[in-house]
């Protein structure tokens, strides 16, 4: 019978950010499904504030490692915690949320206890009896569905796939835990995080909508001449009255490296597609970005696609959106402004 333990970073609140409510879920569930117990591994500065917050999530058990050297994502310290609180739980499965931080280091605590480790997982489920898990391989083309014979399992969650364990808020008992740290002294340091601010942000994972911006914006149009400032300021106002997330075409990223003028808060964070991301959202509106299979990979996992090129021809007709309007994004953008003053 497989032991299942739920683990996450605490944010710099002490609170239990989105993707790890959602991996908790995810944990809850399948535990729920194979008819056992869970259990919670906190690590943070202090975690009893966010074991408290969760309290009434039904694990049988909390374990936290807390102090000041967890504050921050640190190789040497996040493994030594997630180990230990793997350790003290009798964990055969390990359940995470896929943030940069729990994925930086999860797959590592599984080599460190000769474990097994699955990134990204998009669903858990039983088949049979055994616990059997999501994938998408090569850029989000394939998806797998496989389980392991191998213990301890340690599994990490695509943000947007669960829904979030809603905040049962009591007091939880949480067991403290004690890792091993490296003797020679934690060499790492963070001494500053420099992020832009909430105005310059255009990166919104949780946004309803991902509003997609192909190299369109910058070819000549009908009058004969490009309107790069205008595109801008059409973008720029549409995100901002939406708070949309902003995503991109390679070919609109590329064009900065080619030495032309291209918008200025475009980098290459913003491309969508095979070789870019795969954001998830609600809903998506694709603008004078063709439809070409690799970026519209990046669609993959967008609920309600939409999408306006002049081009009746383009791959959003041939099945890549569910409504296409064939119309100047530029004349539709202006349009759907001025009806959101
Ligand atoms: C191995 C490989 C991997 C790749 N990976 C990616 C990837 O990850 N992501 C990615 O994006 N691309 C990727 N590409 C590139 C991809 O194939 C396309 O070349 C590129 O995405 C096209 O970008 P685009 O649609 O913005 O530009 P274009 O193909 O130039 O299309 C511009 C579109 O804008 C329309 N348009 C122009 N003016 C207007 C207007 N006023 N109103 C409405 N529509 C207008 C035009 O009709 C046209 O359809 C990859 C290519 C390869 C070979």
């Amino acid at each position: 019978m497989d032991t299942i333990l739920f683990v996450a970073q605490t944010e710099g609140d002490a609170s239990l950010g989105k993707a790890s409510l959602e991996a908790l879920n995810a944990a809850k569930s399948l535990a729920g499904e194979l008819g056992v117990a869970f259990s919670v591994g906190l690590v943070g500065v202090t975690v009893q504030a966010a074991a408290d917050s969760i309290a009434g999530c039904g694990a049988q058990a909390f374990f936290g490692v807390s102090g000041d050297e967890f504050a921050q994502a640190r190789y040497a310290t996040d493994a030594a915690a997630l180990a230990a609180l793997a350790k003290a739980a009798g964990a055969t499965i390990v359940i995470g949320a896929a943030t940069s931080r729990m994925s930086r280091v999860l797959p590592g605590v599984a080599a460190r206890l000769d474990g097994r480790s699955d990134t990204n997982v998009t669903a858990l489920t039983v088949a049979g009896d055994k616990p059997t898990v999501t994938r998408w391989h090569y850029r989000q083309r394939m998806s797998a569905e496989l389980t392991r014979p191998e213990r301890p399992w340690f599994i990490s969650v695509s943000p947007g796939c669960f829904a979030p364990c809603s905040k049962q808020a009591a007091t939880a008992i949480v067991t403290p835990v004690m890792p091993e740290l490296p003797t020679g002294g934690l060499r790492a340091k963070v001494t500053s995080i420099i992020s832009p601010s909430a105005e310059e942000q255009t990166i919104r994972p949780d946004a309803a909508l991902l509003f997609v911006a192909g190299a369109g914006w910058t070819k000549k149009q009908a009058d004969g001449a490009a309107h790069l400032s205008e595109a801008e300021e059409i973008i720029l106002q549409f995100l901002s009255k939406a708070q949309a997330s902003l995503g991109t075409s390679k070919s609109l990223v590329d064009l900065s490296g080619e030495g032309q003028q291209v918008m200025r808060f475009l980098t290459h964070m913003h491309q969508v597609g095979q070789t870019g991301s795969t954001p998830r959202h609600a809903k998506g509106l694709a603008t004078c970005c063709h439809g070409e299979e690799p970026h519209t990979v990046g669609w993959r996992f967008i609920g309600e696609r939409r999408a306006v090129n002049l081009d009746p021809n383009c791959g959003w007709a041939q099945g890549k959106a569910d409504v296409l309007y064939v119309a100047d994004a530029f004349e539709v953008m202006r349009a759907l402004i001025k009806i959101m003053d």
